[in-house]
């Protein structure tokens, strides 16, 4: 780790991304822009793709976790998490180390790393609130929520929040609990929605509205993103059930609503005014 000469005065760190996928490309792009120097294992040989950008792969997690990372940074699918971090032979580690996790629910990746994690590691949880889409004209007022569970380390967890400081997003500290109530009802229910509109088909129209544009893009978004990241949203956040019935709730409630004010109006259903007729 050797200090850099940028104006936030921030630490040149040592990252180690595990789960070198979508997300993990990602982020890595701009911290190798901020002068970072990023290493990388998966499940997915990516050494290709790992070379034409200036990081190292590990193919061997053992080697990896051997490397001198100040910062080991889990993105790795929800669903995934706890069968990945069993392969992670922890007592390889040689120092004390920062790991950070980027998965979109908080409490249960907060909960699986403090039970397997050495005592001596310190664990930030984040959850950048974008992603390749909608960060990829930049990052500026962007949210990046973190949680400091266990950190005694405060220049390199600092060094580490400054990445998206720098890059202009809002910091916003909160529990990991508070995370998980807040995205159910926002995130969750985001991608629900998405799923259902591609379920009913959606297709864009030549008499498109500005609002049903907005739908046609939100079931474009949410189905580039994983089912596995879906269906994590709902399994390991547990207050994404009550949403989801809410939702449910809700369209048996405009349903009714709507019947009720056709059945007032009393406008005869077609197949009614054919039997009326018989
Ligand atoms: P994802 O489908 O949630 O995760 C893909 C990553 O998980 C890949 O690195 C993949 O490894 C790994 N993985 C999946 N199954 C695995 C298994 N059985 N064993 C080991 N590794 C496995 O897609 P993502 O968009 O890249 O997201 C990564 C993380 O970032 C997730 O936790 C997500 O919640 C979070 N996040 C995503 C976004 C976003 O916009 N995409 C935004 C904020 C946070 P391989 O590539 O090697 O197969």
């Amino acid at each position: 780790m050797s200090s850099s000469s940028d104006s936030f005065s921030s630490l040149t760190l040592n990252i180690g991304i595990v789960g070198f996928g979508t997300f993990g490309q990602f982020l890595a792009k701009t911290m190798i822009q901020q002068g970072h120097t990023i290493s990388a294992t998966s499940r997915t040989d990516y050494s290709q793709l790992c070379h034409q950008l200036g990081i190292s792969f590990f193919r061997d997690v053992a080697a990896f976790v051997e490397a001198d990372n100040d910062v080991i940074l889990i993105s790795t699918s929800i669903l995934s998490l706890s069968k990945m971090l069993k392969s992670i032979p922890f007592r390889c580690l040689k120092r004390r180390t920062l790991f950070v996790d980027v998965l979109s629910v908080k409490e249960h990746p907060r909960d699986v790393l403090l039970q397997v994690l050495p005592e001596e590691m310190d664990l930030l949880c984040t959850h950048p609130m974008f992603g390749p889409e909608s960060g990829k004209s930049g990052w500026e007022d962007l949210v990046l929520m973190y949680d400091k569970v266990r950190v005694r380390d405060e220049a390199t967890c600092s060094s580490f929040l400054r990445i998206f400081e720098r890059q202009g997003c809002r910091m916003m500290q909160m529990s990991c609990e508070e995370h998980d109530r807040l995205a159910a009802r926002s995130q969750f229910l985001t991608h629900a929605i998405g799923r259902i509109l591609s379920e009913t088909g959606i297709e864009s129209t030549s008499i498109n509205t500005k609002s049903f544009e907005t739908l046609v893009k939100l079931k474009e978004s949410t189905t580039n993103d994983s089912f596995d990241l879906f269906s994590g949203l709902f399994i390991h956040n547990r207050f994404a059930k009550q949403e989801l019935m809410n939702l449910e709730h809700a369209f048996q409630m405009v349903k009714k609503k709507l019947l009720q004010t056709a059945n007032e109006e009393q406008i005869p259903n077609k197949s009614n005014h054919q039997m009326d007729s018989c």
